[in-house]
């Protein structure tokens, strides 16, 4: 056999053998453990409501949810097949689990981006809070970029990993942008662009830093820069284009008057990767 081909059935043997895993990550107060309370209670069985208490979570520990995806919420996996397939026709809930991290500062770096190496893992979800990106001045905003700036910085070495054996296919994102019910939130194509800008503002200061300490001379300098050493601004398309990795912003609201709304299209993001 070819080996890509043999590659092929040793990922669908691994596949079968874990549950798919999402990493859930952002900064402490963007929604995260809400987020996962209400999908959690989405997914259990309506017939045996509150007999599943939700774990308490302590702030400080990587937490690993088991979940079910509604059998309604169309799945990747299923795209190329016909309508009439049988298999669509049963829709049983699909299995999966989050992976939620503490969201505070020197933490989340070992915690969170740690988790990256998981074998299991089909996709990043990053949740920011709308509502305090509405000035680029802002600590909270200046705290977002960072910490996602290091997260797709993570995944971009993930990719160049010269040390592990298999090539890794790049994994997707989903930005959700929470808080979507708040007036002080900027709309998502708003947030995306707020996003994308503090991103390149954090590049363009670590790229100084790196160079005032010599090291951009080096050949691999493009693997230490978000989105390769190139002239352009940041932007994720340029992620997409340079490192196949595919981001999308969703807007959305876990809680307050709007509570639920965009949640669907977060769950179908989730049904795209499996
Ligand atoms: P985490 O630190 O990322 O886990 O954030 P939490 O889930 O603990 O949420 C932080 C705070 O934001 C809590 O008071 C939540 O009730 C609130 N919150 C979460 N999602 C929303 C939302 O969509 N809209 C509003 N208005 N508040 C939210």
């Amino acid at each position: 056999l070819p080996v890509c081909l043999h590659l092929y059935f040793y990922t669908q043997a691994n596949r079968t053998k874990s549950t798919p895993t999402f990493l859930l990550l952002g900064p402490s107060g963007a929604g995260k453990t809400s987020f996962v309370s209400l999908i959690q209670k989405q997914s259990s069985n309506p017939e045996e409501k509150e007999s599943e208490p939700s774990p308490t979570r302590t702030s400080q520990v990587k937490t690993n949810v088991s979940l079910l995806l509604p059998g309604t919420i169309p799945l990747g996996s299923n795209k190329y097949r016909s309508q009439n397939d049988a298999s669509l026709k049963d829709k049983h809930p699909t299995p999966y689990s989050i992976i939620d991290t503490p969201g505070h500062g020197k933490l989340r770096l070992e915690h969170a981006l740690s988790q990256l190496n998981n074998p299991a893992l089909r996709g990043v979800i990053f949740v920011v809070d709308s509502s305090v990106l509405d000035s680029s001045d802002s600590s909270a905003s200046r705290d977002t970029a960072a910490y996602l700036h290091d997260t797709l910085l993570a995944l971009q070495r993930r990719l160049s990993d010269k040390g592990s054996k298999k090539p890794k296919a790049a994994l997707p994102v989903l930005i959700a942008a929470n808080k979507q019910d708040l007036f002080t939130a900027l709309p998502t194509g708003a947030v995306k662009d707020r996003l994308q800008s503090e991103i390149e503002r954090v590049r363009v200061s670590r790229s100084k830093g790196l160079s005032a300490v010599g090291q951009d001379t080096d050949e691999d300098e493009g693997d230490d820069v978000l989105g390769g050493g190139g002239e352009d601004k940041f932007t994720f398309k340029l992620l997409e284009e340079e490192y196949d990795t595919k981001i999308d912003v969703i807007g959305g609201a876990v809680k307050g008057e709007e509570a639920g709304k965009g949640v669907q299209r977060w769950l179908e993001w989730i049904g795209g990767c499996l």
